[in-house]
């Protein structure tokens, strides 16, 4: 073992298989030392307590809880969210969400958004954060999630304009109308979770990644009954798999969408699909 601490972390974290070990070691320090990680020098010398503290953090990480879930925050978009395992964690994927959405309600000058699937808020909050005339609705069968977009919407200063709801939409009505939708819904093959890494299985609600059978069954119910939630000439942005964006496109035609467009994330992977009602 290195006699310098944060060595013997990157060490640990080396052994474990953990991308960016050096990163991962600097931020469990800072946070073990209940610092600001940007003004953190990992070779501070550490008391006893906060060796404890962070080799707690570290065995928590060589285990695969994801690092965002033990710091109990990620950064998305501009901004930064709560999170815990109750919700999916933000992903720079799907950033690409949040600028398109943007883009389209400054395009048409449009007042509100529904987001289906809300969990810790990332993109509907980032939505409404860059656009301070926007009001929205974040639904989620999930109480526990809509419990943490509500601490999230309450950190970004913007609850007044933000309502959520514990609604299911393969059962229930929003019964209210909306400019434009987002969604990134569960859409893993149901046969392909035990294939995540441990991060995403153990770690992610199941709720927020099984898609059914051939992971499009999401998109079959929104297709079917999203466009009594629009405003007629409305837009729905969703996220998509790897492969999927063609099938969820035939999937909303099919049920009289129009005007479908494709947007690429910071990967070049087809993410985001646009259709019109
Ligand atoms: N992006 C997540 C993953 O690939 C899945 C999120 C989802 O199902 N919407 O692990």
């Amino acid at each position: 073992m290195s006699d310098i601490f944060y060595n013997h972390l990157v060490e640990e974290l080396v052994k474990a298989k953990i991308d960016s070990p050096r990163l991962e070691a600097r931020l469990l320090l800072a946070f073990a030392c209940n610092c600001d990680e940007s003004l953190f020098c990992p070779y501070t010398a550490l008391n006893a307590e906060q060796k404890r503290r962070a080799l707690q953090l570290l065995s928590r990480r060589v285990q695969h809880e994801p690092l965002d879930k033990i710091l109990g925050y990620r950064d998305f978009y501009k901004y930064r969210f709560n999170v815990n395992s109750d919700v999916l964690t933000p992903r720079p994927d799907s950033e690409i969400l949040v600028e398109t959405a943007i883009e389209i309600i400054k395009k048409n000058q449009w007042h509100n958004i529904l987001e289906l699937g809300v969990g810790s808020g990332c993109l509907l909050l980032s939505i409404l954060a860059d656009v301070p005339s926007l009001k929205g609705v974040g639904i989620d069968i999930s109480q526990a999630a809509l419990k943490m977009a509500q601490k999230n919407a309450e950190n970004l200063k913007i609850s007044e304009r933000v309502k959520f709801l514990q609604l299911d939409y393969f059962k229930d009505d929003v019964a209210a109308k909306f400019d434009l939708i987002v969604a990134n819904p569960p859409y893993i093959p149901t046969a392909e979770i035990r294939n995540l890494m441990t991060e995403v299985k153990n770690y992610d609600p199941l709720s927020a990644l099984d898609g059914g059978k051939d992971g499009l069954c999401h998109y079959r119910q929104i297709a079917a009954v999203a466009g009594k939630w629009l405003n007629d000439g409305g837009n729905i942005v969703l996220e998509v798999g790897i492969g999927q964006a063609e099938d969820v496109i035939d999937i909303f035609m099919a049920q009289g969408w129009k005007n479908a467009e494709l947007r690429l994330d910071l990967a070049q992977v087809k993410r985001c699909v646009i259709l019109q009602k």
